[in-house]
C-alpha cells in the first residue's frame, strides 16, 4: 500500500512541476517591464538582494560578466544622472540615475564611465584636487535615454571579481528594493537549500554565545520537501527559538545566494516571517541581530534567527508572535514548520514535531559579567585604564558586559584591555578610550592610536591622558603608535627613463597601521590625477594627451592618518 501511494505520489509530481511553488509576499507591487536590463548578455547573479554579507545585507543584484572588464552598461531606462560617485573601497566607480517612475537605478564597481560622465567627474576631481570625489547632479545635466551606453562594467572598488553590483531604490527613502521584484530575473527553478536547523533554548537570559544550541541535521526529499534526519519528537523546556541555514541557488549556477522569504509556522499559524523585499540602510548591520551572530564568530557558518532581538530595528519582519519565541506547556504535541522561498516563489519546506518535557533540562551556564548593560540606556564603565560610552540603541539585546585587562602586547604602550568579546555585535559605534602607560613619550602623543589584538587600527587620538577613539565592535585593544611613513614603490618608471610608448605610471603604495589618508601627484608642479585600487594598492597616473613633450619632473606624496609622509620624485622623458 505504502509503495503504491509512493509510486502515485512520485508520479504526480512528474506531471506537475519538480517542485513546490507558491506565491511570494511583497507589501505592494513593483512597476514590471519599464526597466530593460543593465547588460546585454544573458542574466547570472553571483550575489542576490539581502543575502548575508559581513556586517550587512547586499543591497543589490550582482551580474555576473564572464570573468571579465569591459561589457557595456546601458541606462535600464529614462531619465538622469543624479549623482556620480568614485570611492577607494566601496562601490569604486557608481553612477546613479533617477527616473521619472519614482525609483533610482545604481550602477557600481564600473570600469568607465561614457566620455560625457568622465569629463564631469575629472572637472570635480580637479577642482577638489582629489580622486575620490561624490557629485550630486541636476536633471539638466547629464539626462539619458532608456538603452544609452553609460559605461562599462567592471571590478573598481572593493569588489573581489569583475561584475556589475545593480541596485534599484525608491528615490524619496532611498531604500534599496529587491529588483528581481521589478522583473529583472534572474533563471531560477530551483527551490532554496535548507542546509540545517539549530533549537536554541533561550531560558531567561539575553542571548548571546551561552545560549544553549542544539544543531540537528537535514534530509533533502524530492521537490524541496526536507525532513529533519532524525525524526524523532523534539523536547522543549522553556523559551525557544529556531534558526535556519538556508542559501538559495540559480538555475545553472553554483553560486549560493540568498533566499527571498523565511517563514515559521506553529501548528500551521505563523509566528515568525522575513522578507527580503527592501531595507533601511541605516538598519543593514542589523543583518548582525538576523543570524546568530555568536556562532558566525567561531564557525563561519551564517545561521538565521527565527526569533527577533527585542532591539532589532530591521522592518522586514511580519507575523511575529511573542518575537517568534515559543514557551509552550501541556502535553500536547506541535508541528513547526518552515517555509523558504526564492524571489521567483520556488518553495522548501521543513516540518518537526517538538514537545514540552519537563524532564528536558537544557545546559544552563552561568553568565560571567560585570555589569549589566540595558540596550535602551546608554551604558557607561570605566576602570583604571579604561572608559567606555556605549550609547542608547547600540545593543540589540541587554548585555552581561565583562571588562578584563592583560598583559602589554609587543610594540603596545598600554595593558592589553578586553572589552567585552567578539560574539556581541554592535549597531552603532561606541567611545572607547583607553590609558597609555608612562612609556609613551611626549612626542609620540600625535601618532598614538589604538589597535586590536588582531593587529589593526582603530584610529584615535591622543587627549588629556587618553587615547579615544569610536570603535565598531567589541574585542580586546590597546594603544599601539604608527611613526611609520607609508611605501611608494615605482612600478614602471624609474630615473631618466624614457615613457614615450607607456600610457600611464604605476606605483604600489601602502601603509603599515593607520591606512592612506591622501595621495597626490604633481607633474611639472601642477597636481594630476592619481587613482588608486586598495585591493591592488596600485596608485597610477594616465598620461593626458594634452601633456606637452619633452621632460618631465614628477613627484608623489602619500599620507598616512598619523601624517607620516612619504614622497617619491623622478625626472623622465615623455
Ligand atoms: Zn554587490
Amino acid at each position: 500500500m505504502q509503495f503504491i501511494y509512493l509510486t502515485h505520489f512520485l508520479l504526480l509530481f512528474a506531471v506537475c512541476t519538480a517542485h513546490a511553488q507558491g506565491p511570494i509576499i511583497q507589501s505592494q507591487s513593483y512597476p514590471k517591464g519599464y526597466f530593460r536590463p543593465p547588460l546585454d548578455i544573458p542574466p547570472q547573479a553571483s550575489g542576490t538582494f539581502a543575502e548575508l554579507r559581513t556586517n550587512h545585507f547586499h543591497s543589490g543584484s550582482d551580474y555576473r560578466t564572464q570573468q571579465r572588464v569591459g561589457h557595456t552598461l546601458y541606462a535600464v531606462a529614462d531619465g538622469y544622472i543624479s549623482r556620480i560617485r568614485v570611492q577607494l573601497g566601496g562601490g569604486g566607480n557608481a553612477l546613479y540615475i533617477d527616473h521619472p517612475n519614482g525609483y533610482t537605478s545604481v550602477y557600481m564597481h564600473m570600469h568607465q564611465f561614457s566620455d560625457n560622465i568622465t569629463s564631469v567627474v575629472r572637472a570635480q576631481q580637479y577642482k577638489e584636487q582629489k580622486f575620490d570625489v561624490d557629485v550630486p547632479l541636476e536633471s539638466n545635466v547629464i539626462p539619458v535615454k532608456k538603452g544609452e551606453i553609460i559605461g562599462q562594467a567592471g571590478n573598481s572598488g572593493s569588489s573581489q571579481g569583475p561584475h556589475l553590483h545593480f541596485e534599484l531604490r525608491d528615490t524619496k527613502s532611498e531604500e534599496p528594493i529587491n529588483s528581481q521584484l521589478f522583473g529583472l530575473q534572474f533563471p531560477d527553478n530551483i527551490p532554496p537549500t535548507i542546509n540545517g536547523i539549530t533549537v536554541y533554548d533561550l531560558g531567561d537570559d539575553a542571548f548571546s554565545e551561552h545560549t544553549g544550541r542544539r544543531h540537528l541535521l537535514v534530509n533533502a526529499g524530492a521537490g524541496g520537501n526536507y525532513t529533519l534526519a532524525q525524526n524523532t519528537i523534539i523536547p522543549v523546556n522553556g523559551r525557544t527559538g529556531f534558526g535556519i541555514n538556508t542559501v538559495d541557488q540559480q538555475s545553472g549556477s553554483s553560486f549560493r545566494n540568498g533566499v527571498y522569504s523565511i517563514e515559521l509556522l506553529m501548528d500551521g499559524a505563523p509566528i515568525y516571517t522575513a522578507v527580503f523585499e527592501r531595507f533601511r540602510f541605516d538598519h543593514s548591520r542589523a543583518m548582525n541581530s538576523h543570524i546568530d551572530y555568536p556562532y558566525y564568530i567561531l564557525k563561519k557558518t551564517r545561521v538565521q534567527k527565527s526569533f527577533v532581538d527585542p532591539n532589532n530595528p530591521l522592518t522586514i519582519y511580519q507575523n511575529l508572535v511573542k518575537n517568534g519565541i515559543i514557551a509552550i506547556t501541556g502535553n500536547q504535541v506541535h508541528q513547526i514548520t518552515y517555509r523558504v522561498r526564492d524571489v521567483q516563489g520556488n518553495t522548501s519546506t521543513l516540518s518537526f514535531r517538538v514537545q514540552h518535557n519537563p524532564t528536558y533540562k537544557p545546559e544552563h551556564k552561568n553568565i560571567p559579567g560585570t555589569a549589566i548593560f540595558k540596550y535602551d540606556k546608554e551604558n557607561r564603565y570605566s576602570a583604571e585604564h579604561i572608559e567606555i560610552t556605549i550609547p542608547e540603541n547600540a545593543l540589540y539585546d541587554h548585555l552581561h558586559f565583562s571588562y578584563a585587562q592583560a598583559s602589554k602586547p609587543a610594540k603596545g604602550y598600554s595593558l592589553m584591555q578586553h572589552v567585552h568579546n567578539r560574539m556581541i555585535p554592535l549597531h552603532l559605534g561606541y567611545q572607547l578610550a583607553i590609558k597609555p602607560d608612562e612609556t609613551l613619550p611626549e612626542h609620540l602623543y600625535s601618532k598614538a592610536l589604538i589597535v586590536d589584538i588582531q593587529g589593526n587600527s582603530n584610529g584615535g587620538r591622543y587627549e588629556n591622558g587618553w587615547v579615544q577613539t569610536t570603535a565598531r565592535s567589541f574585542g580586546s585593544f590597546y594603544v599601539g603608535v604608527d611613526t611609520i611613513a607609508p611605501t611608494i614603490r615605482p612600478q614602471n618608471i624609474s630615473e631618466g627613463k624614457n615613457m614615450a610608448t607607456l600610457s600611464r605610471m604605476n606605483f604600489l603604495g601602502s601603509d603599515d597601521l593607520s591606512g592612506i589618508q591622501s595621495f597626490n601627484g604633481y607633474l611639472n608642479e601642477q597636481w594630476v590625477l592619481m587613482e588608486y585600487d586598495p585591493k591592488t594598492r596600485v596608485l597610477w597616473h594616465v598620461f593626458e594627451k594634452s601633456m606637452p613633450k619633452g621632460k618631465q619632473y614628477f613627484r608623489l606624496e602619500v599620507v598616512d592618518w598619523k601624517d607620516n609622509k612619504q614622497a617619491y620624485e623622478v625626472n623622465f622623458v615623455r
